[in-house]
């Protein structure tokens, strides 16, 4: 299912400021409220939808990141809470709701039905699986989409994924009498204590199979494959993880499904070396060209340019060619090319040139060493480093 613009989702123009921003939300999180709306399915769907674009377009980070690359850009970059393409928890809405409605709200009362308690059992949630993708410079200076073959646990098509034979293959678990917790008592130090944990029989279902289906053999998952297509925006580094949630492992008895984690690398090129948003180039030129100046190749992300040497041109002189590096994952710009020239002294020489040479260096210009100031005067680069 396609996701609706957030700005769409509050009802709010897309320069709205943060007030305007929480009135919006507050109104439809009213407007939605699964206490106003019990048993709605469609309302509880759109309270949510509300929650995720408040959580977005509140956070001046993440309001960036959507305003630059929409849905795309959310799917968490670089670790932090994982992502959350597929939405929050009721849970998560709720424990949310402190700073939106303030104290006074509590008429709402309870917020109940929703989370563990209020006769819900636990909910499986299938594993989490990392992939890793290796794109070329000319890839993540456009970003672009990847269509990954995934061999992952996919919700058995015999059973649906319930793990059962039929409807009537299901008994309640002996264990914990149906309600997914048992109780133990702890003695310790301080003396005996009740605890409450997940029943290990039902895995906290509060039900077992009793005839499973005999594909997934009662887990109603199996091995499989699926395609997934992955956006990747524009920027990203070596190690960076996005987050597509929903697209790891199926979980037991039809759970949630867990998130697949794409990790970038980046594939080596051999001419541009990254420096944060910049890209390297060492170029070395005759000798010549860097006393006579000269028009000369370097490679770009896509292509390449040709740029001029100015006469006189010293080793170590640093070009830079604007904005031809790559942007910023954040949209803060782009980056430079910086071409860091070396000037090559020829090894060998043949007669005449050696002859050439001998006759240059008795000229005025080739006979004393002069030092050059600023960047290329190694002694002043070294009074830099050592301070
Ligand atoms: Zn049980
Ligand atoms: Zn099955």
């Amino acid at each position: 299912m396609a996701k609706r613009d957030y700005y769409e989702v509050l009802g709010v123009e897309k320069n709205a400021n943060a007030d305007e921003i929480k009135k919006a939300y507050r109104k439809a999180a009213i407007k939605y409220h699964p206490d106003k709306n019990p048993g709605d399915k469609e309302a509880e769907e759109k309270f949510k939808e509300a929650a995720e674009a408040y959580d977005v377009l509140s956070d001046q980070n993440k309001r960036a990141r959507y305003d630059q690359f929409g849905h795309a850009g959310m799917d968490g970059m670089g670790g932090g809470q994982g992502g959350f393409g597929g939405g929050f928890s009721m849970d998560d809405i709720f424990r949310n709701f402190g700073d939106i409605f303030g104290g006074h709200f509590g008429g709402f009362g309870g917020f109940g039905g929703f989370g563990q308690q209020g006769g819900g059992h636990r909910v499986n949630r299938g594993s989490d699986l990392r992939v890793k993708v290796k794109l070329t410079l000319k890839e993540i200076s456009e970003g672009t989409t990847k269509k990954l073959k995934i061999n992952k646990l996919v919700a058995c098509d015999k059973c649906g994924g319930t793990g059962a034979k039929d409807s009537d293959s299901y008994s309640t678990c002996p264990n914990c009498n149906g309600s997914g917790y048992v109780t133990e008592i702890v003695n310790s130090f301080f003396g005996r204590a009740q605890t409450q944990r997940v029943c290990p029989t039902c895995h906290g279902e509060g039900k077992v199979v009793t005839k499973p289906c005999d594909k997934c053999h009662g887990e109603g998952a199996v091995r499989g494959e699926e395609v997934v297509e992955i956006r990747i925006p524009a920027g990203v580094g070596e190690g960076m993880q996005l987050s597509v949630s929903g697209k790891g492992n199926a979980a037991r008895h039809g759970g949630v499904n867990g998130d697949l984690l794409v990790v970038i690398e980046e594939e080596h090129n051999p001419e541009l070396v990254r420096d944060g948003n910049d890209l390297l180039h060492n170029l070395t030129i005759p000798v010549t060209t860097a006393i006579l100046g000269g028009t000369v190749e370097v490679p770009t992300i896509d292509s390449r340019a040709k740029i001029k040497i100015a006469a006189g041109t010293q080793a170590g002189k640093v070009l830079r060619l604007k904005g031809k590096g790559l942007p910023d994952v954040n949209g803060y710009g782009r980056g430079d090319i910086l071409v860091v020239v070396d000037v090559a002294i020829p090894t060998k020489l043949n007669s005449e040139e050696k002859k050439l040479l001998e006759k240059l260096a008795e000229q005025p210009n080739f006979k004393s060493v002069n030092t050059p100031r600023g960047e290329q005067n190694i002694f002043d680069r070294m009074r830099n480093f050592f301070g």
